[in-house]
């Protein structure tokens, strides 16, 4: 019987972060599951907004577009793995889920980070994965803000359940969706009106 991770867990587990401090101004925009046909987009509209965001990605898709990888990077923004190919961690022995991660960051080419970030797919993580990531030498990254972009197609309910941002929220979208892009001039501009900075998830975290 496997138990889940609970975020009461993350709060205080070495190695796994999902809200940054709430002493400074920030927060972070964060994207699952690129890159993709959208990814030009999504850097594009990020260029017009001005804000830096951290791309959690799937090795196997990396893969087939590494010059959006580096096109990421080229735009200031944090790339980290989100596994080889969406498998579900908490359904992975140690050896395939190490596998899922070191395919990834060859995917990727390294992190800027000095341990590797990575973010389990569909946030499942159970707490022997949790244990094999962790003693493995990777950061868990999570979020405590999920603008639930997969489940609604309609731009205000995103802007919706953005709002109120706090300073070191984390907020969770997704690549490859048109009703995302729509949504992040708005929540952009909420974190802004709120007096608060967006910076990649690293930099939320840095000392
Ligand atoms: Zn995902």
């Amino acid at each position: 019987m496997r138990t889940f991770v609970k975020n009461a867990v993350f709060d205080v587990f070495p190695g796994v972060l999902r809200r940054g401090p709430s002493t400074a101004k920030r927060v972070a925009l964060t994207f699952d599951d690129g890159p993709d046909y959208m990814t030009a987009d999504y850097l594009d509209l990020l260029d017009e907004l001005g804000v830096p965001a951290t791309f959690f990605l799937i090795g196997k898709r990396a893969i087939k577009r590494p010059h959006m990888v580096r096109e990421y990077l080229r735009r200031g923004h944090q790339i980290a793995g989100h596994g080889f190919d969406h498998a579900r961690f908490s359904k992975l022995g140690r050896r395939a889920l190490l596998e899922q991660c070191t395919k990834t960051e060859t995917a990727l080419g390294g992190q800027l980070s000095g341990r590797p970030w990575v973010r389990p797919p569909h946030g499942s993580l159970d707490a022997s994965s949790l244990v094999n990531l962790v003693t493995s030498g990777y950061t868990v990254a999570m979020w405590s803000l999920d603008a639930h972009d997969y489940d609604t197609t309609d731009p205000d309910d995103l802007v919706a359940r953005c709002a109120p941002v706090a300073a070191g929220d984390v907020l969770l979208f997704h690549e490859g969706q048109q009703w995302t892009l729509e949504a992040l001039p708005r929540v952009v501009a909420a974190i802004h009106d709120a007096g608060l900075e967006c910076v990649t998830m690293h930099d939320l975290f840095a000392e």
